[in-house]
């Protein structure tokens, strides 16, 4: 094994479905990943049992019980692992001099600031995170261009559209020819719902996504559409795009997953199964290819690509998010906060799925003035959304 010249790598939220994928890549290249540091918020089984296979020098969690728990056990287990508690150190294991890839895959807010330090310390940054760019798209883009990080967006549409762009795309769309995105949506598990019937849906129905396997959260997004949404939001500040440049296609297959179309009629497309191994594998390896243990695409099993547009009145968050990006500045920030409020809401069954838009949409339609230029508003402005969000459940549900 030629341990000198394999690249050391930190997995933020190695416990999830993301994290969980890109081990199982890391896994199959021993000869070119090692892996420096791997954090969790509280899943310890899980990180225990990644720690035992992996070997990171150092382990992330969120709380001292959890901590002292994984202490003992990995000392049981004869593996030196040091093991860390709280944001600052998950900070510190993106930005440690010895790491060169850094797979940012926390979900939610809490995914900000270890993203940011990834991205502030030149690293190879492959972005799942999309929450980090979606409140801080200026800051994050401006602290990659400052380090020389290399960002490489994990979100399958997205790292399908990087695939599809010219290697230098920078500095607007139409100066690389570009005339469009085509964002593609599965349209989720409601897609052919009635309004009455999305009104009742459960956090289990929400969850169980027709063709990927994802964490709670994204799974619910996907449901209400507020992930493309999100995705959106995050193709402009990825590909320098304005959010009219972007058209949301939906394609029930996901086997496209999101295509570029160029002045001269030229439409390109990436395909592939829905297996997010496929674009981690890409940024690993980027500009090389290599396995990722997913099967080949069988187009005749397929057989069948449908596409059509989004229905925007039953799923109102899709253009909420765009109207946020529109109006800039700090109005992404709130639609995010709302959002990770309302879906937390409906996961423990105290909001109905439709009161997601409408917690987004109260949150939006009041005053979020400001520009979204430096951490300190950014930050101060998500945790006033939050709390403005519970306050709004609280009297909704008295
Ligand atoms: P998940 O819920 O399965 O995993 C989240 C990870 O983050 C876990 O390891 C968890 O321990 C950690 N975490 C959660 N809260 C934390 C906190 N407060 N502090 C520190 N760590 C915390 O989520 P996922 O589906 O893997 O998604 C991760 C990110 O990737 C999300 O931003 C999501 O939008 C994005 N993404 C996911 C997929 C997918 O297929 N799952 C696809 C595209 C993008
Ligand atoms: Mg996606």
């Amino acid at each position: 094994m030629t341990s000198i010249t394999r690249q050391r790598v930190t997995v933020l939220g190695a416990t999830g479905s993301v994290g969980a994928s890109t081990l199982d890549v890391i896994a199959r290249h021993p000869d070119r990943y090692q892996v420096h540091a791997l954090t969790a918020h509280t899943s310890k089984e899980t990180l225990l049992g990644q720690c035992l296979r992996f070997r990171p020098a150092v382990a992330v969690l969120a709380n001292e019980t959890d901590a002292r728990w994984l202490r003992a056990e990995l000392q049981r287990a004869n593996q030196p692992t040091e093991v860390l508690v709280g944001p600052e150190p998950l900070c510190d294991v993106a930005r440690d001099a010895s790491v060169d890839i850094v797979m940012a895959a926390i979900v939610g807010a809490a995914g900000l600031l270890p993203s940011l330090a990834a991205a502030e310390a030149g690293k190879r940054v492959l972005l799942a995170n999309k929450e980090a760019l979606v409140m801080s798209g200026a800051l994050f883009m401006q602290a990659v261009a400052r380090s020389g990080a290399t960002l490489l967006p994990i979100d399958s549409e997205h790292n399908a559209i990087y695939q599809c762009l010219p290697p230098e795309h920078r500095g607007g769309l139409s100066r690389h020819g570009v005339s469009q995105l085509l964002l593609t949506a599965s349209g989720g598990p409601f897609r052919t719902w009635s309004e009455a019937a999305i009104a009742r849906v459960t956090p289990e129905q929400a969850c169980a996504h027709p063709n990927w396997s994802m964490g709670r959260k994204i799974s619910v997004d996907s449901a209400t559409l507020m992930n493309k949404g999100l995705e959106l939001i995050e193709a402009c500040w990825l590909f320098d795009a304005r959010p009219d440049q972007i058209q949301v296609v939906v394609h029930p297959q996901s086997v496209i997953h999101s295509m570029a179309a160029y002045h001269d009629g030229s439409v390109l497309a990436q395909l592939g199964n829905p297996d997010m191994r496929t674009p981690i594998a890409y940024g690993l390896a980027w500009p090389e290819r290599i396995d990722a243990g997913v099967e080949a695409l069988d187009l005749f099993q397929v057989a069948r690509l449908e596409f059509e547009t989004a229905d925007e009145a039953r799923f109102p968050c899709l253009p909420l998010a765009r109207e946020a990006m529109r109006s800039g500045g700090l109005a992404p920030v709130v639609l995010n906060a709302a959002n990770e409020v309302a879906v937390e809401a409906f996961l423990n069954h105290r909001l109905g799925f439709l009161g997601i838009a409408q917690l987004v949409e109260e949150a939006l339609s009041s005053s979020v003035d400001g520009s979204a230029d430096c951490l300190e508003s950014i930050l101060w402005t998500d945790q006033r959304a939050r709390q403005r969000a519970a306050g709004w459940l609280e009297r909704w549900s008295a």
